[in-house]
């Protein structure tokens, strides 16, 4: 039999090491918001078992200090409800913090007030377990799309194994042994409980760093794939995404098209109006494409005043026609430069090809950038389309 001192001790520890690991990681992941509040609740919880360890080694310990020891666990376990739920981008409505802390109390209440249990008190603790548990779980989804899912299933095992396993024990407990004596009860159920919340204490606290560290490993891969001007993707995503098209393209033996598109006479923008009114005239440009593209486009910034799409086309009259449909867009709806609008026009250099296994980003994006030098050679504020196989025989 394990002895439920040393266990005890040890989930202390634990939880300790937890903290100070939390404590560094809200330290290096401030702009975090469930950094902070998963660093306080699982402070809280911890001084909440330090606590109720002190409690009952005094021994019949008072009905009020039980009540201010499970509290204190609870409301730790309702920080980190709130530090996941914003951590998301899903907050959850006050009511459901109100409900949950006015459960709390009025559980806690009945359990040492009329009906003075630990039966009561343990069936108390596991019903705010399990919806704060619940709501976590709920939360979970958004942030495995938005940063991927490491952190997510580690968590989401944590807690389902905590569900699985305590509320076995406990079921186990109640059957065996319903009048539950002392602060935890003296049962057999002790030492695979405290076992129980030993690893998936640990699985949790680790759960709770990977998201921190996903999170901020999808910021910064956003912030390496994105223009800060236009907001567009930027040319390595461009890059990655041709890859990808080239690949699916293989697959479902389709074509692939794409076009580069450049502003025509840009330098005179910015010679005219300033280097701040042409950075206008780019983000509106940008604007204006995004709006012009369809769902399954992808565009994105690759240069200066150069940009880029995939389009998604079955044929060579499609991929004129759309990248027609972007030239015309940008050329009617013109930026405004001190309340006047300024005529801004591009040149296309469209290509589209079959996607062998020999084709690489390089080999379209070259045949591309050919058409467009003849779309600027014949007078700009044209679609050329280029021919891919050409360049790649007379490489
Ligand atoms: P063409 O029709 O042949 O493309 O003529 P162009 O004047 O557009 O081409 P050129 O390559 O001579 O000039 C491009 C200019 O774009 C030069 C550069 O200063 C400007 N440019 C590049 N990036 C930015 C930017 O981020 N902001 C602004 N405002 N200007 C930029
Ligand atoms: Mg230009
Ligand atoms: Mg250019």
């Amino acid at each position: 039999m394990l002895d439920t001192k040393s266990l005890s001790t040890a989930l202390i520890l634990i939880l300790i090491i937890g903290c100070a690991l939390h404590l560094v990681n809200w330290r290096m992941h401030r702009n975090n918001r469930g950094a902070k509040w998963w660093t306080l609740g699982l402070c809280v919880q911890t001084v909440g078992v330090i606590a109720t360890a002190a409690v009952n080694a005094i021994g019949n310990p008072p009905m009020l200090a039980i009540l201010l020891v499970n509290s204190l666990a609870l409301s730790g376990l309702v920080m980190l409800v709130y530090g996941t739920a914003s951590f998301a981008d899903r907050p959850l409505p006050r009511a459901v913090y109100a409900g949950l802390a006015s459960f709390i109390l009025a559980g806690m209440g009945w359990a040492t007030l009329v009906d003075p249990s630990a039966t009561t008190r343990l069936v108390v603790f596991g019903l705010v377990q399990l919806i704060s548990n619940g709501l976590i779980l709920s939360r979970l989804g958004h942030i495995a799309r938005r940063d991927g899912a490491m952190g997510v299933v580690v968590l989401a095992a944590s807690v389902a194994s905590l569900f699985l396993l305590m509320g076995s024990l406990v079921v186990w407990q109640l059957m065996t042994q319903p009048e539950i004596t002392g602060m935890y009860g003296d049962g057999a159920v002790l030492a695979p409980a405290m076992l129980t919340l030993i690893a998936c204490k640990t699985t949790m606290i680790f759960g709770y760093l990977l998201l921190s560290s996903g999170y901020s490993q999808a910021r910064l891969e956003e912030l390496a794939l994105s223009d800060s001007l236009t907001g567009l993707p930027n040319r390595r995503a461009f890059e990655r995404a041709v890859g990808q098209r080239l690949n699916s393209a293989r697959k479902q033996d389709r074509l692939i098209a794409l076009a580069i598109f450049d502003v025509d006479h840009f330098k005179q923008i910015n010679d005219t109006y300033g280097h701040d009114a042409g950075d206008t005239v780019l983000r509106h440009l940008g604007r204006v494409a995004a709006g012009a593209v369809r769902p399954h486009d992808v565009l994105a910034r690759v240069g200066g005043e150069e940009f880029a799409v995939i389009f998604d086309v079955e044929d060579a009259a499609e991929l004129v026609t759309a990248a027609n449909r972007l030239r015309l867009a940008i050329e009617i709806d013109q930026p405004r430069i001190n309340e006047k609008p300024v005529a801004v026009t591009v040149s296309v250099g469209a290509v589209q090809a079959v996607s062998e296994p020999w084709l690489d980003f390089t080999d379209l994006y070259r045949a591309a950038d050919q058409a467009l030098y003849r779309a600027k050679g014949t007078g700009r504020n044209r679609v050329v389309v280029g021919e891919v196989d050409a360049i790649k025989q007379a490489a």
